[in-house]
């Protein structure tokens, strides 16, 4: 694979990282002896806060933490650092991406995908997190997988492999089965008590967060909510109508997933009331249809990314291209015209209504590359109403407290752990320009 030899390039001019051997069996072998200090300078600085930027900035970087953060003037930067040149760029905090499936790589049809998948599903979940960080989403929670993407996180935490810093839920959790698609990513259960039951299997073999999806009314939901919370799981619940949100909130879920991007008219005043007054965070996952769609129509050629060429294997390269054909009439898009009239509605009045949001972009599925999900989405939530700098909190300070993480991620400040990105320009100005990252630095590693 090219982009791991360029990888391996420009991380051992810089001496970060330390051996990987990669799943496919290329091994990198870098010096893990570097103790210094890496000095990012010059760029403009946005800390993840809604807040001024710093201009001519400077931050210091000592193992996986930032150890300096202030201007190229007042900042001593000591003569053997590294230094990483932001001229003319702007330097933030690595995404949070609240939804995504490495299981899927926008492949057009599930069910012509699952056979592919199965066999490799590590290679294939290991391939789609570092698409995910090479995006410029640094951390990432993925929300339907099998329980293997345990193993793909585990591997990333160690250093095994290069990917995003994962949070997942394996299989989830529903009352009803997803088409006639696999069961080793959900179960399907008949009681309040079996959803408790598979909560603590999940809770046992490692997750980090559970799922709950179609079908789950509020006793089903308390059950697994629960099991969960004694062990400090969260809940995200998968949601579209007002009477599952209902169920949800009295249930006592966590985050309230895909609400407001299934296509549903306006919520009743008193729903978005009660999201907002309770601070339950919503992921809307807005962009994935209703920009996708009519994106691909204006742009077919958006499908032959040759960032897609360049990751995937050859020959699943020309199968993806193959299932892009008519991709108009893919069952997937069957309901987008409804979706796209009412989502900019939902997503006004979260915004509206102060509720607490996060960014999540339902990534891998059909035709939503990991590879630009991220900076759609963001988009699509200043094309709702939020200025740039309240999207780049949203989708990096607000997304790290709303996984329990604003302690020592989604800010670019003193003690955290050094995951940022940069771009050429100005993304206050232009938020599409998130669609070129430049540099991206996870845990003190730079990755591109
Ligand atoms: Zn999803």
């Amino acid at each position: 694979m090219n982009r791991s030899k360029h990888t391996f390039l420009f991380l051992s001019a810089f001496g970060f990282l330390s051996s990987i051997n990669l799943m496919d069996g290329t091994k990198i072998n870098a010096q893990d002896d570097f103790t210094g200090t890496t000095a990012i300078v010059g760029a403009m600085l946005l800390d993840g806060y809604e807040r001024p930027p710093i201009h001519h900035s400077a931050i210091l970087i000592q193992g996986d933490r930032i150890v300096s953060v202030g201007t190229q003037a007042n900042t001593e930067i000591p003569e053997d650092a590294n230094i990483i040149d932001g001229s003319g760029m702007t330097v933030l905090p690595g995404l949070i991406d609240l939804h995504v499936h490495t299981m899927f790589l926008g492949h057009g049809d599930y069910a012509e995908w699952f056979p592919i998948f199965e066999g490799k599903e590590e290679e294939m979940m290991e391939l789609a997190a570092k698409q995910l960080l090479m995006a410029g989403v640094t951390t990432a929670v993925d929300l339907g997988a099998p329980i293997e993407i345990i193993n793909v996180r585990d591997r990333i935490n160690d250093g095994r492999a290069i990917g995003s810093r994962l949070l997942v839920s394996g299989p989830w959790i529903a009352r009803r089965a997803w088409g006639s698609y696999p069961s080793y990513f959900q179960h399907v259960v008949n009681s309040s008590e079996e959803a408790g039951q598979r909560t603590q299997e999940l809770v046992d073999a490692g997750v980090d967060v559970i799922k709950t999806w179609a079908g789950m009314e509020e006793a089903d939901i308390r059950a697994v909510v629960d099991v969960a919370h004694q062990s400090g799981i969260p809940v995200h619940s998968h949601l579209y109508t007002p009477e599952s949100i209902w169920d949800a909130i009295r249930g006592g879920s966590d985050v309230l997933q895909h609400v407001g991007s299934g296509g549903n008219p306006d919520y009743p005043e008193d729903l978005i009331e009660a999201i907002a007054v309770r601070n339950i965070p919503i992921v809307q996952t807005m962009a994935h249809r209703i920009w996708v769609y009519p994106a691909t129509i204006a742009f077919p050629e958006r499908l032959q990314d040759p960032r897609l060429k360049e990751d995937l294997p050859g020959d699943l390269y020309a199968e993806f291209q193959r299932s892009f054909v008519d991709f108009e009439r893919l069952s997937y898009f069957r309901s987008t015209p409804r979706q796209i009239r009412n989502s900019k509605t939902a997503a006004r009045q979260f915004i509206d209504a102060n509720v607490v949001m996060g960014m999540g972009t339902d990534s891998g599925s059909p035709l939503n590359f990991h590879t630009e999900a991220a900076w759609r989405e963001i988009s699509a939530l200043v094309d709702s109403g939020m200025s740039p700098a309240q999207a780049i909190s949203v989708s990096t300070k607000l997304g790290a407290e709303i996984i329990g993480r604003g302690s020592d991620l989604g800010t670019i400040e003193v003690g955290k752990i050094a995951d940022l990105i940069m771009v050429a320009g100005d993304p206050l100005s232009n938020i599409q320009i998130l669609a070129n990252i430049e540099h991206v630095m996870k845990g003190g590693v730079l990755y591109k």
